[in-house]
């Protein structure tokens, strides 16, 4: 790239996101391979890598189109790995290219080295989609075939997408592995049909891979020509006993504006899906990046970043990395105040209390608290209950020995019932959308 461009790319920059924010993280950033349909840009170290991907990535990406005025793919690089491997406090290796697999290591879009099954935390919350994606790189089976995981964004599609891309690479050398997204597929193909290459498109796809990874699949909503290349090529290749892996941020049968065909393609092997971390979980991840990052953390802390911290890994994530830059940027202990104080934008729900949630039940079902309290079992009530357990398990940290003390009943009297609710989440649409509704209204109101 030339310095001119570049030196207008880093003040547009500026502009965009603030002089504070440029001068801390984006500062030091430095074009390495600009191409005609890619770009790399370097930071300088992984800390730096991981805080400018989760928070600014969109800003360059829009930064670096408008200097250029070019459609490219751009990817985030430390700018020496192999000094960062030696930087006491960035201690995650970072994996090595395997001999022969550099092209889809390498190519872009790109499996995300850093994302391995070694570093992906396990708990109740993703364990099916863990063991769906193991199962597959073991490829003694293609029954899950397509793999489609899906859940709302930052809980680990990616993640556990590139973990199995890079793992079956790993393991069967000669295996080629394709990474993309449904969006760099769309674009790919509208300059094959531009330049008149569509053949080799397709040829690329259908007869190049073995293995396929389309990530964000709702990015095809409503364009139809992109639905129906990637169906037949999907089709083309499941059929080939090829593996597919497919990722979205909603079941494939309920995402809008796509084909009858594609859906029931996309959902005919096996789904997962991927739920937000619970307690445990978050506590698991949290300790894991400490290590990572070098830092010990007071218990307390941990505690009240695993409490308040409701949306996504992604956020647990970049909560502590602020918290950590904080710390060393004021040279300062991480203590409770500190994370309290560091904490405040990424604590989007405040705390919400189980009496919170019967009041809003009660109104919305048109019952009081007292009845969800009562011995009743009609209908009219114990279904609004149910709903009571049910977001008491979603948006607060009690117990379900503590909820059923709050509703007049046992811990096991409360299991049941959410046990039964969450079936007839999963077979009734109906109820699914009255709860996505209800949970829609309780956000806007509650948090
Ligand atoms: P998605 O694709 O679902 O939006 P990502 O896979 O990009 O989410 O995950 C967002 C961030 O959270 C990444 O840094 C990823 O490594 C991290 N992450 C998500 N789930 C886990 C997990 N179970 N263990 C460790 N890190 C995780
Ligand atoms: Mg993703």
């Amino acid at each position: 790239m030339e310095k001119e461009s570049w030196s207008q790319f880093e003040k547009k920059l500026k502009k965009q996101v603030g002089a504070t924010s440029y001068n801390r993280w984006l500062s030091k950033l430095k074009p390495q391979d600009v191409l005609s349909d890619k770009a790399i840009i370097t930071c300088p170290n992984k800390f730096v890598l991981d805080w400018v991907k989760s928070n600014f990535y969109k800003d360059i990406s829009i930064t670096f189109k408008e200097v250029t005025g070019k459609e490219v793919l751009l990817g985030l690089e430390t700018s020496n790995p192999q000094k960062d491997k030696t930087d006491k406090c960035l201690s995650i290796p970072s994996q090595l290219p395997l001999p022969g697999t550099e092209n889809f290591l390498y190519g872009l879009p790109f499996l995300n080295r850093e994302y391995t099954f070694d570093n992906f935390v396990v708990g109740e919350c993703n364990q099916f989609a863990y063991a769906s994606a193991l199962a597959i790189t073991e490829r003694k089976s293609l029954r899950y075939n397509p793999l489609f995981f899906h859940s709302s964004e930052g809980l680990g599609k990616t993640h556990l997408s590139s973990a199995t891309g890079q793992k079956i690479i790993a393991t069967h050398p000669n295996i080629k592995v394709f990474y993309t997204t449904a969006e760099w597929f769309t674009h790919e193909m509208i300059q094959s049909l531009r330049k008149n290459r569509i053949l080799e498109f397709k040829e690329k796809y259908r007869k190049q891979c073995d293995v396929l990874v389309v990530e964000d699949i709702q990015f095809l909503k409503g364009k139809d020509k992109t639905q129906d290349e990637i169906f037949y090529t999907l089709d083309t290749l499941i059929q080939m006993g090829k593996q597919v892996i497919l990722t979205a941020n909603a079941d494939p049968r309920e995402i809008k504006d796509l084909k009858d065909n594609l859906k029931s393609r996309m959902g005919s092997g096996l789904v997962a899906d991927i739920t937000p971390p619970d307690y445990e979980t978050k506590r698991k991840i949290i300790s894991r990046k400490c290590v990572e990052e070098n830092v010990t953390i007071p218990e307390e802390v941990a505690d009240y970043i695993a409490q308040s911290v409701k949306t996504n890994v992604r956020d647990l994530k970049s909560a502590l990395i602020n918290l950590i830059a904080n710390s060393s940027l004021l040279g300062q202990k991480i203590g409770l105040d500190m994370a309290k104080q560091t904490l405040k934008s990424f604590i989007k729900n405040k705390a919400v209390t189980v009496e919170d949630i019967k009041k809003f039940i009660s109104h919305h079902f048109k019952t009081t608290p007292e009845k969800l309290q009562s011995k009743s079992r009609s209908r009219s009530v114990a279904y609004p209950r149910q709903v009571a357990y049910y977001l008491c398990r979603k948006y607060t940290e009690t117990t379900l020995s503590d909820i059923g003390i709050c509703f007049g009943r046992n811990h096991s009297s409360v299991l049941r019932a959410l046990n039964n609710f969450e079936t007839s989440i999963r077979i009734n649409k109906s109820i699914r959308d009255a709860l996505n509704y209800l949970t829609d209204k309780f956000e806007k109101t509650c948090l």
